[in-house]
């Protein structure tokens, strides 16, 4: 049976439903629109955010299912998947990674231009999920630093908007002074990356 789908039926409702992204705070006046540089950046990047898909088993699947219309990404200005990473911010793990994967897994984050961002989506991803075995990596934050995990075995599409909903708000909110503080070069060091 079809599932649903409630919207973009009713023009007058269409329209209601349709919003402009939230500006962020400033002060507004005849003609101008004044607000902190860093907001503004944060806008654009938080809704234009490019992901590059890591799908190895399982919760790949659900994240095609996520890309497909029904869930939709392309409403977060992030259809534009990409499998290469010196085009994408943002590396979305989906599936068991081997011990044997750890070293692309981290080789595919270093190729990556900064600001990036890594979601772990699903067990196996965040934790080794049910394999608690002598091969597979439990966790990838074990190999890089990871912003978002999203729980499941595996998770819904809705569950992964979700988890990439909870990166919008970092990217919004993230100061563009973050990535040359002390705090996160040392974090850069204890993963063994300059
Ligand atoms: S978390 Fe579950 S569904 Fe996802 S890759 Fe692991 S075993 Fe498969």
């Amino acid at each position: 049976m079809a599932r649903p789908v409630s919207y973009n039926i009713n023009q007058k409702k269409l329209e209601s439903d349709i919003s402009m992204g939230t500006s962020p705070d400033g002060y507004p006046g005849e003609g101008f629109f004044a607000a902190k540089l860093s907001d503004v950046i944060g806008l654009a990047r938080k809704n234009s955010i490019w992901p590059l898909p890591f799908a190895t088993s399982c919760c790949g699947i659900e994240f095609m299912a996520t890309m497909g219309s029904h869930y939709d990404l392309a409403r977060f200005g992030s259809e534009r998947v990409g499998f290469s990473p010196r085009q994408c911010d943002l590396l979305m793990v989906m599936g068991t990674i081997a011990k044997k994967m750890g070293p692309v897994v981290k080789q595919v984050y270093l190729q990556m231009a900064e600001p990036r961002w890594v979601i772990a989506v699903g067990a196996c991803a965040s934790s080794g999920g049910i394999f608690d075995t002598y091969s597979v990596l439990q966790g990838i934050d074990q190999v890089v630093p990871v912003d978002v995990y999203v729980p499941g075995c595996p998770p819904r599409p809705e569950a992964i908007l979700d988890g990439f909903m909870k990166i919008q708000d970092l990217v919004g909110k993230e100061s563009l002074r973050r990535r040359n503080s002390d705090e996160y070069n040392n974090l850069m060091k204890s993963y063994g990356i300059q």
